[in-house]
């Protein structure tokens, strides 16, 4: 078994857009500016965001945090978002999900400039993306593709199975596979909720990609020998122990999967810090196509 390192692998793209941007200041230009909007306390949010934030810090790039109120209203909401498409001096901007309930999500991305939304989450980079045009790819599965890249993992030709079809992870993570390229030309089985028999489907998986959410759920007993493991899961397991109170656990039942797979993600170490990774490889894009 192999360890996928997404925290060296992320460190090693960081360091790479740290030389960039280095290198556009030696020529008398401004970095790429990211701006992050985040609506409301939520704790994981908060944690997410700052650590955008400050990844932005460490390489050199510009980064603004807006926080706004919980109670802000969808059309203030809208307004500050025509203000974030209207500043030259920004590159891309995020606005951070989960949004209140009051606020329709489907309203804030739709009202996203497409050459600013380096999440990727807009209609338009998500339908370039489907049909293998240049887009903004969703940050998640965008570190997913790049983590196969640097290992040099060829699945062509490999059963790919995708847990969960969110439209931030699993969804555009079954397209990404399924592509022409390499990584790519895996066949795909995208799972969910109501799927039947996922167990039977997981054995049969030369690649997991497990996207759910459930704590420890992807079982030793669910995956073949030598499959790759990609565990997307975060979730916030209470531990009186630690002194945070709780423990970041996957979706995967990390220490008996391991035995089987040929290459696994921890968490945390894995998927997460190619996330923040590919924003701002994401951002860099968006900065050189307006300026280089
Ligand atoms: P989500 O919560 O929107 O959806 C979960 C998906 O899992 C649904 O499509 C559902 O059909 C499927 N599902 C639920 N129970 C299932 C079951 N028993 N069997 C099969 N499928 C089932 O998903 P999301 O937003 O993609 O998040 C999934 C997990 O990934 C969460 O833990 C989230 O925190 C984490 N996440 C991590 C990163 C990262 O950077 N590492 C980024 C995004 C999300």
């Amino acid at each position: 078994m192999k360890i996928l390192d997404g925290k060296q692998t992320s460190n090693d793209i960081k360091d790479e857009l740290a030389e960039k941007v280095l290198q556009l200041k030696q020529a008398g230009k401004r970095p790429p500016h990211l701006a992050a909007v985040l609506v409301g306390n939520d704790g994981a949010s908060l944690t997410y965001v700052g650590s955008k934030v400050r990844s932005c810090e460490k390489i050199g790039f510009d980064s603004t945090l807006i926080r706004l109120e919980e109670t802000i209203s969808e059309d203030e909401l809208l307004d500050q978002i025509d203000k974030l498409n209207n500043d030259e001096t920004l590159d891309g901007f995020i606005v951070q999900l989960p949004l209140p309930k009051h606020i329709d999500e489907e309203k804030v991305l739709m009202a996203v400039d497409p050459e600013k939304d380096v999440d990727g989450f807009h209609p338009a980079n998500f339908g370039k993306m489907a049909l293998d045009m240049e887009a903004f790819i969703p940050a998640t599965p965008f570190g997913i593709m790049e983590l196969l890249r640097r290992y040099k993992l060829d699945i062509s030709g490999k059963h790919a199975v995708v847990i969960g079809r969110s439209h931030i992870v699993g969804r555009p993570m079954s397209i990404l596979l399924s592509q022409k390229g390499n990584p790519g030309n895996a066949t795909v089985t995208l799972t969910h909720s109501r799927t039947q028999n996922l167990a039977k489907i997981t054995r049969s998986a030369d690649v997991v990609v497990s996207a759910l959410g459930v704590p420890n759920f992807l079982k030793a007993d669910m995956v073949k020998d030598g499959a790759i493991i990609i565990d997307v899961g975060i979730t916030r397991v209470p531990d009186e122990n630690h002194p945070k109170g709780y423990v970041i656990t996957g979706d995967v039942d990390y220490e008996a999967v391991k035995e089987k797979s040929s290459y696994i993600t921890p968490v945390p170490g894995g998927v997460g810090p190619m996330t923040i990774a590919m924003l701002l490889q994401n951002t860099y894009l968006a900065y050189s196509r307006k300026h280089l």
